[in-house]
């Protein structure tokens, strides 16, 4: 947790808390973690309670609290390893490039639906070509009166499949990062959701694919220009990646902690041996450290001050995930040949912290971003 939560906050976290351990939100989850694809049960769950939602006004359908409110309800969920984080995630990028970059009209129209999760979204970003080779995405477009017909492709798209409304993003004229995104409806002409990805932990709750538009229009009134806010609205996608893998990397610090606190070498604990202590409490800080960060960028997005906040936001996504990926490293040697068995779980752990580095901007362009930021003069 974050040590300035206020009251509600709190109680918010504890609310979610309940929730997690509801034995109907607990069969819901064990129902999508069976079964592949979107995780139908969990997420009607999650939108029943307004989790959704938390920083958008109430006057468009969310819970008019803050970030900070949001990555709160997240930290808990996480903790859980709640199914439908991941397409929560995902439908968060397109609810963001809603609020930043939409119209009165164009929230009044689309967001009412997507804060209490009737309505789905996937943001397609991915171009086959790379994801930050802007210059060289292949996206058609055509104006057609007010319209625009366009023709694309875009791959590994979480909720590609299911969801109502597919977020389809052009690249700036300049290759410099994202331009304008298209709404494009579930069933509309020329839109095609087949390829579902296979994934190295084969866990259910995830649909995760392919978008082809073919010569689709779409309404004037269906496209988000960025108005000035410019490429921000993706970083708070980036905190909650970040407070995600921070997460795990706590789960990853516990289970150390607790095998080597009963696993035992002559006749003392693993745990009181002072190279086994340092290691532990390395996680530890490693943990605190991401999450304050997590927790920061939060606070700072909340009062507005955008600049400030994303420099977090990147740095608690490399940090989160890095620190995450560590933890579940030392966790993984720590446990010993038992480590390298599926039935200590922490090997499944290992994959999952790769996937949040590769996910949502992987490091290395992260800092690529930082470095401009900070006045660093990268070629
Ligand atoms: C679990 C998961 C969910 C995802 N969900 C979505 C989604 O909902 N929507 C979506 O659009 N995409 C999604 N993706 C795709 C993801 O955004 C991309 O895989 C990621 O951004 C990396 O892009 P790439 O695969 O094209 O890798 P490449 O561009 O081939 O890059 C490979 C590696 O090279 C390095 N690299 C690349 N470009 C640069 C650069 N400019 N500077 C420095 N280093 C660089 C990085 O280390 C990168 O990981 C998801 C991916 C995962 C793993």
């Amino acid at each position: 947790m974050s040590y300035f939560l206020t009251e509600d906050q709190r109680l918010i976290q504890q609310a979610v808390d309940e929730f997690c351990q509801n034995p109907d939100t607990q069969a819901a989850m064990a129902a999508d973690l069976a079964t592949p694809g979107f995780p139908v049960n969990s997420w009607k769950a999650l939108g029943e309670q307004g989790y959704i939602a938390a920083y958008v006004p109430e006057e468009f359908g969310g819970m008019g609290m803050d970030h900070t409110t949001q990555l709160a309800i997240i930290e808990v969920l996480a903790r859980y390893s709640y199914p439908a984080l991941e397409a929560l995630a995902a439908h968060h990028i397109a609810m963001s490039a809603l609020t930043y970059w939409g119209t009165a009209d164009q929230k009044a129209k689309y967001l009412p639906g997507m804060c209490t999760g009737e309505t789905v979204a996937c943001a397609a970003l991915n171009d086959p070509a790379g994801s930050f080779n802007f210059s060289e995405w292949t996206f058609g477009i055509e104006p057609d009166g007010d319209d625009f017909r366009i023709t694309t492709t875009k791959v590994m798209v979480t909720n590609a499949h299911h969801a109502d409304l597919k977020f389809i993003f052009s690249p700036r004229a300049d290759g410099n990062g994202v331009g304008s995104a298209y709404i494009v409806r579930k069933g509309t002409e020329g839109l095609t959701t087949g390829h579902q990805e296979q994934r190295v932990v084969p866990i259910g709750g995830v649909d995760w694919g392919t978008i082809e538009v073919r010569d689709v229009q779409v309404a004037g009134e269906d496209v988000l220009h960025d108005t000035g806010f410019g490429q921000l609205f993706l970083q708070t996608g980036f905190m909650e990646a970040g407070m995600m893998a921070v997460v795990a990397g706590e789960s990853a610090f516990q289970m150390a902690l607790d095998y080597t606190s009963q696993r035992t070498n002559r006749g003392k604990p693993l745990a009181a041996k002072q190279a086994v202590a340092h290691r532990l409490v390395n996680m530890a800080i490693r943990s605190e450290t991401s999450k304050q960060l997590c927790y920061t960028a939060a606070r700072l997005w909340s009062d507005k001050r955008y600049e400030e906040a994303a420099r977090l936001c990147s740095m608690a996504k490399i940090d989160g995930c890095e620190g995450a990926s560590a933890n579940i490293h030392e966790a993984t040697v720590l446990h010993g040949g038992l480590g390298y068995t599926p039935s200590a779980q922490i090997g499944v752990m290992n994959a999952m912290a790769v996937s949040w580095e590769i996910a949502e901007t992987p490091p290395d362009v992260q800092r690529d971003v930082l470095a401009r930021s900070l006045g660093i003069p990268l070629d």
